[in-house]
């Protein structure tokens, strides 16, 4: 499978004047196309300077940073990079720009250019598939935060990125909002077959990924299946990162010496090592 995301050698340093900050030190990584990645890591470790290295709002200090092959340092690829890796950020109020939800999913695409008969399909179509077509005539700042978000989501799919960063799209909504979203994001990249790399601090949404990258100090410093990455729990803690509930509650079973799988993951996998020992 072909890579649309190539990481080499990435290192981004902060700087002015008086100060360099080495926000990504020495970072490689690819992402194949229609891959489910999540990427965890504690405050201050780099995520969304690496994702803002992902759409061109921020460069490399050195290294090389390629969206389907386009070098993020070549200027006149910037809209075609923009359009080919969307970005969804944590703060849904931030990111809406109209009094109505149609013409703010359509925001985007007008900015490309779009043809306006090809804007209006692909706005139905994008708020249908995050299941707010309902919801178009209506004002965003009425909506839940969940929904807002949505919306948010339907204005980047509307111009048919083929890969999307969600920057802790989750972290400001409530556990229902927090579904929605998952819900939809796992749809995006199923039904599809949009590449999703998404950053998040909740462990049981990691869970969902193909795969998970740990980040600290500008590193990567894990890397694999969920699974693989939540069975270095001491590690995990060590960089005060959390394991998902389940795993940490075998873990603690474990110890108090009811053996069973200590790589339990989810509810359901508990369930059934717990109904394996009867
Ligand atoms: P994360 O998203 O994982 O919390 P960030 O990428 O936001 O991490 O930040 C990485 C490091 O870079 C932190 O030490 C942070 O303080 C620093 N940093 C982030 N943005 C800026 C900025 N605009 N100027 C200077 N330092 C910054
Ligand atoms: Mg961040």
């Amino acid at each position: 499978m072909e890579n649309i995301i190539e990481i080499d050698n990435l290192i981004f340093e902060y700087s002015n004047d008086e100060f360099r900050h080495r926000a990504i030190d020495d970072l490689s990584l690819n992402v194949k196309k229609g891959e489910f990645v999540a990427i965890i890591g504690h405050n201050g470790s780099g995520k969304s300077t690496l994702s803002k290295n992902l759409n061109a709002i921020l460069l490399p200090t050195s290294g090389d940073v390629k969206i389907n092959g386009m070098n993020t340092k070549n200027e006149s690829l910037l809209w075609d990079i923009r359009q080919t890796a969307g970005m969804v950020f944590q703060n849904p109020d931030n990111q809406i720009v109209a009094t109505i939800v149609e013409e703010d999913v359509a925001f985007g695409c007008e900015n490309l250019g779009i043809e306006s008969s090809q804007i209006r399909k692909r706005v139905d179509d994008a708020l249908k598939s995050v299941e707010m077509y309902e919801h178009k005539d209506r004002q965003p700042h009425l909506l839940s935060g969940g929904q807002k978000q949505r919306v948010a989501i339907a204005g980047i799919i509307a111009m048919m990125p083929a890969c999307i960063i969600f920057d802790e799209a989750t972290a400001m909504l409530d556990p229902s909002g927090r579904k929605e979203v998952m819900d939809t994001i796992k749809k995006l990249n199923k039904e599809y077959n949009i590449t999703v790399l998404h950053i998040t601090h909740f462990m049981e949404e990691a869970v969902e990924a193909d795969r998970v990258i740990v980040m600290e100090k500008g590193k990567k410093v894990l890397e694999g299946t969920p699974r693989q990455v939540f069975s270095h729990i001491d590690q995990l803690k060590e960089i005060g990162l959390d394991v998902p509930y389940m795993t940490e509650l075998a873990q603690m079973l474990n110890f108090s010496g009811i053996e069973i799988d200590k790589n339990v993951l989810t509810v359901e996998e508990m369930v059934g090592e717990l109904c394996r020992l009867k």
